[in-house]
């Protein structure tokens, strides 16, 4: 059985003086949880929430990193950079990256071999927007995008690497995919990774991402093949996001 992981995707959001007070509640919310947690922050901050974690139990992350080692991409950030503040993690392709910035599947796969690269798991976000699942496409976008990244990585880098459904409509929207229908994109992409490697497959942490809160996420985790949530919003909220670590 997979472990349990959450993770709060910070976005754009927080200031040093509201970073302090946030950790400063999660800190001292996080023992005694059955599962792993981790922040994905602004990079501007990872050295003040390097620092802030130090010695808790709580992981570091962040939302990007580019593919590239090095060299002239001006205001880029490379997994290099990440590991010098101790990143655990780095979100790569979530649907603002893709959507917003233009990032392509092969761009995403890109920058999940650079993540492992420098030795961060990288969590990888997949998702169909509300057209696409409407349009009975679903399992065919998801399938793409996580094909995209076998392709270049193989199924063997699924060893160190994290997958987060996230259905594009239910991210910052207020709705949440039912448990059922998350339920069911996460058997999908389990079997998908199994028909190269079951033994692998069984294991890879496959976390929900869209809207959960204290109040569904619950019902989410105790789907089978729900292993933790990739939170947004409510990761805001120190209260709210030690209640969703506590309802794994
Ligand atoms: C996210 O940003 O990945 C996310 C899931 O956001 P929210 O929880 O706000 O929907």
């Amino acid at each position: 059985m997979p472990r349990k992981l959450v993770a709060g995707n910070w976005k754009m959001h927080g200031s040093l003086a509201d970073n302090a007070t946030l950790l400063a509640g999660v800190v001292s919310g996080v023992q005694d949880l059955d599962c792993e947690v981790a922040v994905c922050v602004p990079f501007p901050y990872l050295s003040q929430v390097q620092q802030a974690l130090s010695g808790t139990l709580i992981r570091l992350g962040a939302q990007n990193l580019s593919e590239h080692a090095k060299g002239a991409y001006t205001g880029e950030v490379s997994a290099a950079m990440l590991k010098d503040f101790a990143c655990a993690y780095v979100i790569v392709g979530h649907s603002e990256r893709r959507s917003l910035y233009g990032e392509t599947d092969a761009q995403v796969a890109a920058k999940f071999v650079a993540a492992q690269g420098a030795g961060i798991t990288p969590i990888l976000c997949l998702g169909e927007s509300l057209q696409e699942r409407e349009s009975g496409v679903t399992e065919a976008v998801v399938a793409r995008q996580l094909d995209a990244v076998l392709a270049v990585a193989g199924i063997a880098a699924f060893a160190k690497a994290v997958i987060a459904y996230e259905p594009v409509w239910a991210i910052g929207t207020g709705l949440t995919a039912t448990p059922e229908q998350a339920q069911a994109v996460h058997a999908f992409i389990r079997g998908r990774l199994a028909q190269h490697d079951s033994a692998m497959a069984a294991n890879v942490v496959i976390q929900y991402g869209g809207s959960m809160k204290p109040s569904n996420a619950a019902e989410l985790l105790s789907q089978p093949d729900i292993d933790g949530g990739l939170i947004g919003g409510a990761a805001l909220v120190a209260e709210d996001f030690l209640a969703i670590c506590r309802a794994v």
